[in-house]
């Protein structure tokens, strides 16, 4: 039944949409033709022969000649009527028996027959496949992962079971995929999953429960899923996922913590052990418009400054780096030294109003996020959440600005734009920066291609659904230590190299040679040493745990082997 829908929709496509519009045309033609005679056939029957009949019998007699069957049945004896019987035929060869059929073989047959010889979905992986990574689900979210994957050279595979998605990605994109059902034992097998480096599941969470209970069956690679129930994590764990990633809840969370203007311990975005990141804007903080050296983070509160965000640009910081009001620092320390970083930017704006647009999943995990806080907020939706009793939203449409102003947006100190359609977001982003130029606007990007025009529209801060989920995903495969931070920036690992045993961290010049700051010591035996300072001594074996980008990491691994 698939494959026949998957072949009718080739006729409503492109080049053979087109044709199909001409066959029409050709059958309206045909069926005026064919009337036309018919009631010719009776006007010429009652004048030259004097014989009545029923249009039906007209239609009879006209199809029965142009189809040269001429049963014989009715015929004219005068010669006008005997001429009118050969045009009638004449045309029946012409239209029916040679246009008729030349049409339908060059303008569909063929190019249907070319287009299944040029095709063929391939139904397994190459024999020799290993380390590979299975895909399960197409979305910007997994495209975003494919160029992540392709800059490293790591080999995936999308699975659909959808010929004209095969054929779109195979042809037009090239990118590799089988087609097949995703929860079929036999196409797991040909995927050669049990060689795999990772699956990937990202489909429905029904269907990935389905896939992950198959792949367990057959072999113990790592599964990753997305899950879109948060409730849903613990049977997606069940199945067999190793790692399940409550992406809508992480996306929920990411834009709240960047839109309240509450204190530090409101921006914490990630724990690894005892270390938390969290995220500042720098707007409203005596640290406005101060260089990171004169606004002295480190030695006011212990923090580390290890990032910098300029309009959705993450870049390491060097001291001389301004911190400018729209500048958001990306800072690694304990609780403690969180609390006082509050007391320097002060604990909280107590007039913190947050207004979210787009009471979905995500909006819904970002008002849960800012409830525990406590930061209060108001939801706008255009429609009640049928997952959500426990929130409720102004229902109406938000492009109209008296619903906003209802919203309070006049007020509001926060703003999340967190609706599922782009183009409404870049709407709504222009339209309340009008309303209200001061408030802290942070942005939903469904697609990669708007984060731009998100900015451009006055957005101070824009999460990408599809680069966040990427690099999840990525740094999963990767086996990166921890997993849900900041996008940019990645926490790993390293050892403490012989060459640097009894150095000091200041003159290991591990900073300096790649870029990546060390934020704890962990050795064996002892407890872990968090934010350790400049002047602690490294001993050979000591596993250095580090922060930076992607690029500073890979000069990490090159510097300290
Ligand atoms: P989700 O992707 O689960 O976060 O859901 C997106 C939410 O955005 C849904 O609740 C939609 O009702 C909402 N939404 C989509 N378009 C608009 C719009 N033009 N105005 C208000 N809400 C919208
Ligand atoms: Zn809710």
């Amino acid at each position: 039944m698939k494959f026949v829908v998957s072949e009718m929709a080739y006729f409503l496509r492109g080049r053979a949409r087109q044709n199909l519009k001409v066959l029409l045309s050709y059958f309206a033609f045909l069926t005026a033709l064919i009337v036309s005679y018919s009631l010719l056939f009776q006007y010429l029957q009652r004048r030259l022969e004097g014989e009545e009949h029923s249009f039906i019998t007209g239609f009879y007699w006209v199809i029965t000649a142009m189809t040269t069957l001429g049963y014989g049945d009715i015929t004219f004896e005068s010669d006008p009527g005997r001429l009118f019987s050969a045009i009638v035929t004449i045309s029946g060869v012409i239209f029916l028996l040679i246009f008729l059929p030349f049409g339908m073989i060059s303008l569909f047959l063929a190019p249907w027959i070319e287009n299944r010889m040029r095709y063929r979905p391939a139904h397994g992986v190459p024999p020799e496949m290993e380390g590979h990574v299975v895909i399960f689900g197409l979305d910007p979210v997994t495209r975003a992962l494919t160029r992540k994957l392709k800059s490293q050279d790591i080999p995936f595979f999308f699975v659909t079971e959808n010929y004209e998605e095969a054929l779109r990605l195979d042809e037009q994109e090239g990118t590799k995929v089988v087609y097949g059902s995703p929860a079929d034992p036999q196409v797991l097998k040909k995927l050669r999953i049990e060689s795999a480096r990772y699956l990937i599941a990202n489909m429905g969470d029904t269907d990935n429960t389905n896939i992950i209970l198959t792949a367990r069956s057959l072999c113990k690679t790592p599964i990753a899923a997305i899950v879109e129930e948060p409730e849903h994590i613990e049977f997606l764990r069940l199945a067999g996922a190793d790692q399940v990633i409550p992406l809508k809840r992480i996306l929920g969370r990411d834009l709240a913590t960047r839109a309240t203007t509450q204190g530090a311990l409101a921006h914490v975005l990630d724990s690894f052990g005892k270390l938390l990141v969290a995220e500042l804007p720098v707007h409203g903080t005596p640290f406005a418009g101060l260089t990171l050296a004169q606004a002295s983070v480190r030695e006011r509160t212990g923090l580390a400054v290890v990032g910098i965000w300029e309009r959705g640009d993450f870049s390491i910081p060097v001291p001389e780096t301004p911190l400018g009001e729209n500048t958001v620092i990306v800072v690694v320390g304990t609780q403690e030294h969180l609390e006082a970083l509050e007391k320097v930017t002060g604990e909280k704006s107590e007039e913190d109003l947050v207004l979210i647009i787009g009471h979905g999943r995500i909006g819904c995990a970002a008002a849960a996020f800012l409830e525990r806080r406590p930061v209060p907020f108001i939801l706008v939706d255009q429609a009640p959440n049928p997952h959500c009793s426990e929130h409720i939203a102004v229902i109406g449409d938000a492009t109209s600005r008296s619903i906003l102003q209802q919203a309070a947006i006049e007020e509001a100190k926060g703003l999340i734009v967190t609706t599922n359609d782009d183009g409404a977001n870049i709407f709504f982003t222009l339209a309340c920066r009008r309303l209200n130029p001061h408030v802290r606007i942070v942005s939903r990007a469904n697609r990669e291609e708007n984060v731009e025009q998100l900015y451009t529209a006055g957005a101070d801060f824009v999460v990408s659904n599809a680069s966040v989920g990427a690099n999840i995903l990525m740094n999963i495969l990767e086996q990166k230590a921890s997993i849900f931070l900041s996008e940019g920036m990645n926490v790993f690992r390293s050892p403490v190299p012989a060459s640097m045993n009894g150095k000091t961290l200041r003159n290991s010049g591990i900073r300096d040679r790649t870029g990546c700051t060390v934020i704890a010591l962990e050795e064996s035996g002892k407890e872990t040493t968090i934010l350790p300072s400049p002047d602690e001594k490294l001993t050979a074996g000591t596993n250095l745990i580090l922060i930076g980008s992607a690029e500073q990491e890979a000069a990490c691994r090159r510097n300290l082997s």
